[in-house]
């Protein structure tokens, strides 16, 4: 059993401003830093650390070679990234403020580069019983997502970024669903929130085919499925950035039915996790290892 992680690669361009550059201004930023990014490769991570077989695939230009470094550090197989020569790797130029708030641009790059003959070529070497994960960051997922299932791999989707054309991705093959309430209001298309139980029985009948996995931040994370429902609480943490928990999440939960824990199991395994990546600053490189996460006793 194997994870295919098809998603994002980023180079994350990081720059520490007074304020946010205004029209016509020029500024001198006070410090500059470049990261790994993309949620594609912060849940290839994440999945790695939490000991899967974790393979991704995606596209970089030359200038995103690094990443596919970072990746196998992690213990990610890089073989089916496309190295799209002429192309430039996605990114995000990201301003920091001084009180903390951030204004981001976005370019897709070579993520949006995805064509179907890569898409092929990445998918025959997987088949029944393996896993696809995919968020909204690259072209083509309906694409993936249907030769996934002919194949017979589980899917798992976290419709993150959302957005209105994810309602016509063929939904109804997803096995999992990783989502905050943000994005279940957006997928549902009810801006009703107030109640994530609601919630949760709402995104049950709309995909009774798939089990739902609702996160609500420090408030914990709800599970269901056609047999079961569970309710983790957070661990109680000092929180430095939360930037990954969503992906530390869905990495260490499926990581850890795929190892044969029960769904409680799982998912306090997941809490665990996530908890002590949000004591971090930093996206991937918050990410916790399986072994550090089974010696965690909690904060002090
Ligand atoms: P996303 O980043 O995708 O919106 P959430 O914010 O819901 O995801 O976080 C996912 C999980 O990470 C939560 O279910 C929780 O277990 C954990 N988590 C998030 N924020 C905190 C926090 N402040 N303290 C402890 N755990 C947290």
């Amino acid at each position: 059993m194997k994870v295919l992680c098809f998603g994002s690669l980023n180079i994350d361009y990081t720059y520490r401003v007074p304020h946010f550059v205004q029209k016509g201004e020029t500024i001198a930023a006070e410090d500059m830093k470049v990261f790994c990014g993309g949620k594609g490769f912060n849940q290839a991570v994440a999945f790695a650390r939490a000991g899967a077989e974790t393979c991704q695939a995606g596209a970089v230009g030359k200038d995103g070679l690094f990443l596919l470094d970072s990746l196998k550090a992690a213990g990610v197989n890089t073989e089916f990234v496309s190295v799209l020569e002429d192309q430039k790797t996605g990114c995000a130029i990201i301003q920091n403020d001084h009180s903390g708030d951030n204004c981001i641009m976005l370019y897709g790059g070579t993520n949006r580069a995805i064509t179907r003959e890569m898409a092929d070529s990445v998918l025959e070497h997987f088949g029944q019983g393996d896993v696809l994960v995919l968020q909204n960051e690259i072209n083509e997922i309906p694409y993936i997502m249907e030769k996934a299932h002919e194949r017979g791999m589980k899917i798992v989707l976290n419709p993150s970024p959302m957005e209105e054309a994810i309602r016509n991705f063929p939904l109804e093959m997803v096995d999992y669903f990783f989502l905050n309430q943000v994005e279940a209001c957006q997928l549902l298309d009810d801006e009703n929130r107030e109640n994530p139980e609601k919630q949760l029985e709402a995104l049950r009948e709309r995909f009774p085919a798939a089990a739902i996995v609702l996160t609500l931040g420090e408030k914990g994370s709800l599970y269901a499925d056609g047999t079961q429902k569970h309710a983790q609480p957070a661990f109680r943490v000092k929180a430095v950035d939360t930037t990954a928990a969503g992906d530390t999440f869905t990495g260490f939960l499926m990581g850890g039915l795929l190892s044969g824990r029960t769904v409680p199991e799982a998912m306090e395994l997941a809490a665990k996790a996530s908890a002590i990546a949000v004591t971090r600053p930093g996206a991937s490189p918050s990410i916790p290892t399986l072994e550090e996460v089974l010696g965690w006793q909690g904060q002090d």
